[in-house]
């Protein structure tokens, strides 16, 4: 395997297998589609950041709207992380899976006064605003509690992240954050609302980044902004850089590891003396997690030939959506008898985008398993219902065990909550 799996997936007489689990065993006990997560995986990812950034006064918090799975969030939980949250719904997900409160920042445009409610009474460690008018209701709402909510501006630092555009997030046109030269006006309103406490200022510039000078411009800007406040009297604890590094997707990719990607962002706030805040999701759990899948049918056309298989774009969207590449590979070493063919990797959806990968080549038989690599980020977290479709099952593999995190849903479960007129 070209692709950098940390070891983690590795083929032992042909058969490929997560960790010490034999990727066909977990498709025998828990049927396809499925995602299936090393732990080993996620565990390094974190310590990654761990060890980049050992020796600061920092916090890690895992941007929950990646892969929300209660066991994952839990493993992190134990591992020490915070938590980036976007909903109330996140909110309870977090503390459900016995997530601190108080290593929580919440992010997000269009936050309502219920999850606002909710995420002061649970104390969480800071709400990142994004619009003046957010200022203002946000300071009702903690006053009506009695309480003051703590708070940093999200501001856009109008810096290039050279993603995709649906990811870019941190451009002047974005609907994210307050403008950096707006900000200073902002946090003078702030400072005046009795019932805010201004905590820091936070970014968040894009996602799938693999150039770390993006990143590093950001903190340059946010570094200005920190010290134009503090020479107006206003002291910021911590800077939040917000998340966005990216994970290999294509075997011929070079993705930076952890301590490089940061090293020129860590050198620009090097004798800093505020807390560092980081909000990583992608790189936590995308190179963590792969997408089982089964081919029900080889379809030889006159101009391409299509692998059908029982995955589909309800389950990962992020082909159709983004027109992302994942690699796919077959979980056992072909059959003599096999030929190598190209192959478009299709779901059996009613759309024409519902590809898994096109031009693929593949030495497969029908009834092969197929490994959708790359695909504990944004997958699962994005699946959908469509074309009443169960959702897949989630197996978290560690060591020699494997675990079911989440069952596969049932059709009844699907129209549960429908009912017909009386
Ligand atoms: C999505 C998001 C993240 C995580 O981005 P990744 O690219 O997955 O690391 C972090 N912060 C905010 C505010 C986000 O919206």
């Amino acid at each position: 395997m070209s692709l950098d799996w940390n070891g983690y997936l590795a083929r032992q007489n042909g058969r490929l297998q997560l960790e010490s689990v034999p990727l066909a065993e977990v498709a025998h006990a828990h049927g396809t589609p499925c995602y299936v997560y090393s732990r080993a995986a996620l565990e390094d990812a974190y310590q990654g950041y761990v060890s980049a950034l050992a020796g600061r006064d920092t916090l890690i918090c895992y941007a929950v709207k990646a892969n929300s799975n209660l066991a994952i969030l839990n493993l992190f939980a134990r591992l020490g992380a915070g938590f980036d949250i976007v909903s109330g719904g996140e909110l309870a997900r977090v503390l459900a899976a016995g997530g601190d409160a108080g290593k929580i920042v919440f992010s997000g445009v269009g936050k309502t006064r219920a999850e606002m409610r909710a995420a002061l009474a649970a104390g969480i460690y800071c709400f990142n605003v994004e619009s003046a008018s957010e200022l203002e209701s946000l300071n009702e709402v903690a006053g009506s509690l009695g309480l003051r909510a703590p708070i940093a501006l999200r501001v856009n630092p109008d810096v290039d992240p050279k993603t995709h555009p649906y990811i870019a997030t941190g451009l002047k046109s974005s609907k994210f954050g307050v403008a950096i030269d707006e900000a200073l006006s902002l946090y003078h309103r702030a400072q005046a609302m009795p019932h805010l406490d201004i905590r820091g200022v936070a970014c968040h510039i894009g996602s799938q980044l693999l150039d770390p000078a993006p990143i590093a411009e950001a903190a340059t800007k946010i570094i200005d902004l920190a010290d134009a406040l503090s020479r107006e009297g206003i002291a910021l604890a911590h800077l939040d850089l917000g998340g966005g590094k990216g994970v290999n997707y294509r075997a011929d990719e070079a993705t930076p590891n952890t301590v490089d990607y940061l090293a020129p962002l860590l050198a620009a706030l090097s004798g800093r003396r505020e807390r560092l805040l980081f909000e990583p999701g992608r790189s936590l759990v995308g190179a963590a997690g792969l997408l089982l899948t089964r081919i029900e049918i080889l379809k030889h056309g006159s101009e391409k030939n299509f692998a059908v298989v029982d995955a589909a774009m309800n389950d990962l969207a992020r082909p159709a959506l983004y027109d992302a590449w994942h690699e796919i590979v077959a979980v056992a070493a072909p059959a003599d008898d096999v030929k190598t063919a190209t192959y478009d990797v299709v779901g059996p959806i009613c759309e024409s985008g519902d590809f898994l990968g096109q031009g693929r080549e593949l030495a497969v038989a029908e009834g092969d398993l197929l490994a959708v690599l790359s695909a504990g980020a944004y997958g699962m977290a994005m699946s959908s219902n469509y074309n009443t479709r169960p959702r897949a099952a989630e197996v978290m593999v560690s060591g020699s065990q494997m675990h079911l995190i989440r069952r596969r849903e049932t059709l009844d479960q699907l129209f549960a909550l429908e009912s017909v007129l009386s």
